[in-house]
């Protein structure tokens, strides 16, 4: 496996000064969509912020997930910050879904404009953070020892952002090259006429596949599950509409505020169950049609959640995928057979089945003959063995609390988080943990997700009012009150009620083969509706914060101000 290029960049600040160690007011871990907009609006607030960032440039998973094929699915128009109008009128998205180079020139862009780097320290990954009980400090460790210390701790670290690697014998024998897309090099890796084999088969490896099919000279796909896939549609951007997107902001924002998901698209009030066969097909063919999230979170109302609905959902993605792929052994292989449509998180493709019409490039079921071992040549299953140039692992990440247990985190009396969180975790509002004062989280678990940077604008802002409202009144120490915590994750087991996905593993609910205790479902987000989310988090700021505990006694002002 090839180190990640990033990160054999040499540190170009080696000696920490006093003023990189602290104290600061807040440390932000990460500068990815989440970390950068943390920043910009706590120096709003006149605070000392520093960013610690493990790698070499801002971006988060714009900067790691540089695979071949990378964009994203949300509409690239709907995906931007919001926050400042002048931003949105200077950028301009070349295509309807953006690929990651333009996602990364973005974030780059935005970093500039609002002069950011300068409180971002690069080549810093923090490996602990541990409480100073009587301080009410967070002093953060780095991979290289060095320290810093502040008053707040704000966690940017993204739900996705700690990949995994298959559990299989031998991985360290292969002579050729391997990634995991999560770290694929800078300066890219040359594949045409290369012999590639491929793990996974989710949202990452799709667009992996669909991508380099036609440049290898071979590509064997190895599949463990099937994913339900649909037609993502994107195209550039004419310049007619460049302007009308500009002119249209704030109708795209107030949109995206009144759907559950934050998407432009929103659930279709009639059940597929009560409408007439063809009504139903007419719609499903138009959202096969449309580009985007159409098909998934504004398909009918019941497709989620009802069994029967969502089978015969399931029955219509099977027949696209039979009319795409020539070869009936390979559809049949290709439909998911252990979970319904759109019960896992939706990959978009373009091309997608297409690439198994093609002559270079092979399905390989690993549940018929299961992978054995990596081999120095390449891999063997239980019936053959396999010669690669190039292996990809597109394996995935340990969602949403992965990031948390790979950081050494410790509350007070030496409590540590990933002890807490081995099953359920518990927070107020996926923001605040129990038992751990000063620690905010930007995207943990139990925050409404769907439409990542409306999700994290609000949430940076509702952090952003908790902290302007301890500095305003000179508070120390903000803690969650069990009652309050009990009530929230009340609310957030209720909110999975009746919702197909909560009954299929996946990041969503917390499953990863590959890590050791993550193989029991668990409830890592609020589904209850981002308009619900917004509603209960808005009457808590509103009210005073009165659900959170602050210690009046140890009411310094926070450092720095
Ligand atoms: P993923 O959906 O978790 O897929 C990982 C794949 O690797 C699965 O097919 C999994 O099979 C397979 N796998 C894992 N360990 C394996 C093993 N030991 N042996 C064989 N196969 C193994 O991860 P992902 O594709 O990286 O996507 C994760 C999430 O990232 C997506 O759901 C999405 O939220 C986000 N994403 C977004 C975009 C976008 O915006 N367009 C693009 C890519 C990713 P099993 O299913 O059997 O475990």
């Amino acid at each position: 496996m090839e180190a990640p290029s990033t990160e054999t960049i040499p540190r170009a600040d080696a000696a920490p000064s006093p003023s990189e160690s602290g104290p600061f007011d807040v440390i932000v871990i990460g500068a990815g969509v989440a970390g950068l907009y943390q920043l910009y609006r706590l120096r709003e607030l006149g605070l000392s912020v520093r960013v610690f960032e493990a790698g070499s440039d801002v971006g988060g998973t714009w900067y790691w997930n540089r695979y071949p094929g990378a964009r994203f699915d949300s509409e690239s128009w709907s995906y931007g910050y919001s926050f400042s109008e002048e931003l949105l009128q200077e950028w301009e998205w070349p295509e309807h879904f953006a690929a990651q180079p333009d996602t990364l020139r973005y974030l780059n862009f935005v970093a500039d404009k609002f002069d950011l780097r300068r409180d971002i320290r690069f080549h810093s990954r923090v490996v602990a953070a541990h409480f100073d009980d009587a301080a009410d400090r967070w002093t953060i460790t780095l991979e290289s020892g060095e320290q810093a210390v502040a008053r707040l701790l704000v966690t940017a670290l993204g739900p996705l952002s700690a990949y995994t690697l298959p559990v299989i014998p031998g991985r360290d024998d292969f002579r050729g090259q391997a990634f995991h897309t999560a770290r694929w090099p800078r300066e890219g890796v040359s594949l045409a006429g290369k012999r590639v084999g491929i793990i996974g088969t989710g949202a990452t490896a799709i667009q992996v596949i669909q991508t380099i099919a036609a440049e290898v000279g071979s590509l064997t796909v190895f599949q463990r599950t099937p994913n339900w896939a649909a037609p993502l549609h994107n195209r550039r951007i004419t310049p007619e509409e460049q302007r009308r997107i500009r002119a249209s902001y704030p109708e795209i924002f107030e949109r995206c505020r009144q759907t559950s998901t934050c998407f432009i698209h929103q659930t279709d009030p009639r059940k597929a169950l009560e409408v007439s066969a063809e009504e139903r097909e007419a719609f499903w063919e138009k959202l096969y049609a449309e580009p985007g999230f159409g098909i998934w979170v504004g398909n009918f109302a019941d497709v989620l959640v009802d069994k029967r609905a969502n089978a015969l959902a399931s029955e219509f993605a099977a027949r696209k995928i039979r009319q795409r792929v020539r070869d009936p052994a390979v559809a049949d292989k290709l439909i998911p057979k252990d979970h319904g449509f759109g019960t896992r998180r939706l990959p978009l493709e373009s091309g997608y089945y297409e690439v198994y019409n093609r002559d270079n490039v092979r399905l390989v079921d690993i549940n018929e003959t299961p992978i054995e071992r990596i081999t120095p040549e390449g891999l063997r299953t239980s019936a053959e063995d396999f010669a690669f140039d190039v292996l990809i692992y597109a394996t995935g990440f340990d969602g949403v609390t992965g990031p948390y247990d790979r950081i050494d985190i410790r509350g007070p009396g030496g409590r540590r988080l990933k002890d807490d969180w081995k099953g359920m975790p518990r927070t107020f509002l996926g923001m605040l943990i129990d038992g751990y004062p000063n620690l905010l989280m930007v995207l943990g678990p139990h925050t409404a997700r769907g439409n990542i940077p409306r999700n994290i604008e609000e949430i940076v802002d509702w952090l952003t009012g908790l902290v302007a409202h301890m500095h305003r009144n000179g508070l120390g120490r903000v803690e969650t009150r069990r009652e309050e915590v009990d009530r929230w994750v009340g609310e957030v087991e209720q909110a999975v009620e009746g919702l197909l996905f909560s009954e299929v593993n996946s990041w969503q609910t917390g499953v990863n083969r590959n890590v050791e205790g993550r193989q029991v479902r668990r409830v890592l987000g609020y589904y209850g509706g981002a308009v619900e989310y917004r509603q209960r988090t808005g009457a808590v700021a509103a009210g005073g914060y009165r659900e959170l505990a602050f210690d009046a006694e140890l009411a310094a002002k926070p450092q720095g101000s």
